[in-house]
């Protein structure tokens, strides 16, 4: 694989498109053979770094948000100069029902194993480490794909920034990558990119104003009024998501249990009307404020753990570069324009190795495409794949290349 990649590198001479500032930014490698992360390295200049690649054959390639005055330095010694906002929006952390049909998982103890979603412990041994197979599903992409435009809008309403501020990648796995590397931005702290993330994902949002004259809080939820705008805009979207999409499992997870469960399940309709249409929250019996507090929390914690905040106020964050191949995949980190979120295909646009066929032993796959070829699923066979399909398996763990 690490020859794969770096034939890649090698090949398309000039195709490696250029970090803004360059010489500023720290590069940090993942390499294949030892499993170690090569950091503090500084190219001034796109040849210098492709350089870099080939001699370290890394199977992922990252730099700093950051721009420094030294990039080589220790990290104190750095000259912090400023750093881009990063959003990173990964399918990891989005709640879908496809992953019965493309997750497993193994204890790591007893070798017990299943699909889907790992679970909490082992039902074999009551284990608690797993290792687990995820899949870039495109319905877990589209759903990253949502979150991503959900964010572009609301950074556009509520903080001003224009179209032309961001710049938008595939991140070449299961996710989007927003940038923002507007000078006016770049020297926010990390408090201000904290104040801005909770701000977007909704922490400290006052649901429940008390009513003067109320003393005993009864009353607490008459003018929880969700606005169309804005982070209750934004709130009330995911609500009315999470309710039509509701299960009693869903309900479990945020909390709601026994007879408010079944209210919500029994009376959908009218909670998503009478509730989250019109502001009636105490309208359905069985469904009161407690519940939707539950619901308001769940879903504010989900956005903290999809827009990997971390990533957001991290302002030394290691990012990875575009144009470079995911080792996890084999497909490539790409930019496209915010008009194109729609219509772009990751499946399609993503695809780096268009060449020449691999045979390879599957131990599992789920059904998957890439351009206009469907593939699998499989289990236990050996098959002749295009390259790119055939990488992308093994880079998930799923196949081995037959040695000839
Ligand atoms: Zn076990
Ligand atoms: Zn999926």
């Amino acid at each position: 694989m690490a020859r794969k990649f770096s034939e890649f590198y090698r090949n398309p001479y000039g195709k490696l498109p250029q970090p803004e500032a360059i010489n500023e930014r720290e590069f940090a490698f993942f390499l294949f053979k030892q499993h170690i992360m090569v950091r503090h390295r500084s190219a001034s200049n796109l040849n210098v770094l492709r350089r870099l690649i080939c001699d370290l054959e890394p199977s992922d390639v990252y730099h700093s948000c950051a721009y420094y005055g030294n990039p080589e330095a220790d990290m104190d010694k750095k000259g912090w100069q400023g750093a881009d906002l990063v959003f990173d929006i990964d399918a990891d952390h989005i709640p879908t029902t496809c992953d019965k049909a493309h997750d497993e998982w193994t204890c790591k103890t007893c070798g017990f194993c299943g699909t889907g979603g790992q679970p909490k412990t082992c039902s074999g041994c009551g284990g608690e480490k797993f290792e687990t197979k995820t899949w870039p599903c495109e319905q877990c992409i589209g759903s990253a794909k949502d979150e991503t435009t959900k964010l572009i809008d609301l950074l556009e309403k509520d903080f001003g920034l224009s179209e032309s501020d961001f710049r938008i990648f595939f991140s070449g796995h299961r996710g989007y990558h927003i940038q923002v590397e507007t000078t006016s931005i770049r020297t926010l702290d990390s408090m201000a990119r904290k104040e801005m993330v909770d701000y977007i994902t909704g922490l400290g949002l006052n649901l429940a104003r008390r009513e003067k004259g109320s003393s005993d809080g009864k009353a607490a939820s008459r003018i929880f009024g969700l606005r169309e705008f804005g982070r209750y805009g934004r709130l009330k979207h995911d609500m009315r998501g999470f309710i039509e999409a509701a299960s009693k499992d869903t309900l479990a997870d945020a909390g709601i249990k026994g007879g408010a469960s079944n209210a919500i399940l029994q009376f959908k309709q009218q909670v998503l009307e009478r509730c989250i249409e019109k502001g009636m929250w105490n309208s359905v019996r069985g469904v009161g404020d407690e519940t939707w507090f539950k619901i308001a929390a769940y879903l504010t914690n989900l956005q903290v753990s999809i827009i990997d905040t971390v990533v957001t106020t991290d302002i030394h964050r290691l990012i990875r570069m575009n144009g470079t191949l995911h080792g996890k995949s084999g497909l490539l980190k790409v930019e496209f324009s915010p008009e194109r979120l729609s219509d772009f295909d990751p499946f399609r646009e993503a695809v780096a190795f268009k060449e020449g066929t691999v045979k390879v032993i599957v131990s599992s796959a789920p059904q998957f495409r890439l351009g206009d070829s469907t593939f699998g699923p499989y289990t236990k066979q050996e098959v002749e794949l295009p390259t790119a399909a055939a990488i992308l398996l093994i880079c998930k763990g799923r196949a081995e290349m037959v040695k000839s």
